[in-house]
């Protein structure tokens, strides 16, 4: 997106990243999960935040809906508000990696280009994209919010899985396939691979 306001400098400043970093003994990173409706990102999100709390470790859940309600309620579900939605939130994430937060996102981003931007506001190893994997058939059949009953009668258009399309991560960081591991598996998985790569000390 181009910059309308003219007349604006960037400052720098005196604390910064690298600062914030050594004080709290870990990384400022994003974990970007990905994957269908009812796949497990928020559930995964609000674990893994709790363990990752626990430790001693800054972090903050950005979630798809409650985003919505503030931030992006000027925003729909078609192909440039969707992009303009995950636009925004790379922004909001990278100035919370920045203040050296852990961020976990959880938004369906069901686009490859948009992720791809979202990951391109980062810096490499800052942006760690994690497919939650499930099929659809589980799902429809977990449909926590009654959503894919809806989809599938037709009262909500641009579903993804349903009416509209979820393009699967190519090289993902990391994939956690929910069909087959349970809740605490799949948040293990993810603080295991936040430890094996240094992004906590722990
Ligand atoms: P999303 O944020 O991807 O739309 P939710 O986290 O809201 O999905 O819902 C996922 C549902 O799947 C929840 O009801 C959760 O209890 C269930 N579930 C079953 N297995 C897992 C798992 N391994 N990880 C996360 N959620 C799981």
């Amino acid at each position: 997106m181009t910059q309308k306001a003219t007349n604006i400098t960037w400052h720098e400043r005196q604390v910064d990243k690298a600062a914030r970093e050594k004080r709290n003994q870990h990384k400022g990173v994003v974990i970007w999960l990905t994957g269908l409706s009812a796949s497990g990102k928020s559930t995964i999100a609000v674990e893994v935040d709790k363990i990752l709390f626990s430790l001693g470790i800054h972090t903050y859940i950005l979630d798809g809906d409650n985003v919505r309600h503030g931030l992006n309620k000027d925003l729909g579900f078609s192909p440039d508000d969707r992009e303009e939605n995950i636009r925004r939130i790379g922004e909001v994430a990278k100035l919370f990696a920045d203040s050296g937060a852990i961020v976990l996102t959880a938004f369906i981003s069901p686009y490859k280009k948009d992720r791809q931007i979202a990951r391109d506001l980062l810096e490499e190893g800052d942006f760690i994209e994690v497919f939650v994997d499930a099929d659809i058939e589980t799902c429809k059949q977990r449909d926590p919010k009654g959503l894919y009953k809806k989809a599938i009668e037709g009262t909500i258009p641009n579903f993804t899985g349903i009416s509209a399309p979820y393009e699967v991560p190519e090289k993902p960081e990391l994939v956690i396939n929910t069909s087959k591991l349970n809740l605490k598996e799949s948040a293990d998985v993810l603080v295991k691979y936040l430890a094996d790569n240094k992004i906590i000390n722990k």
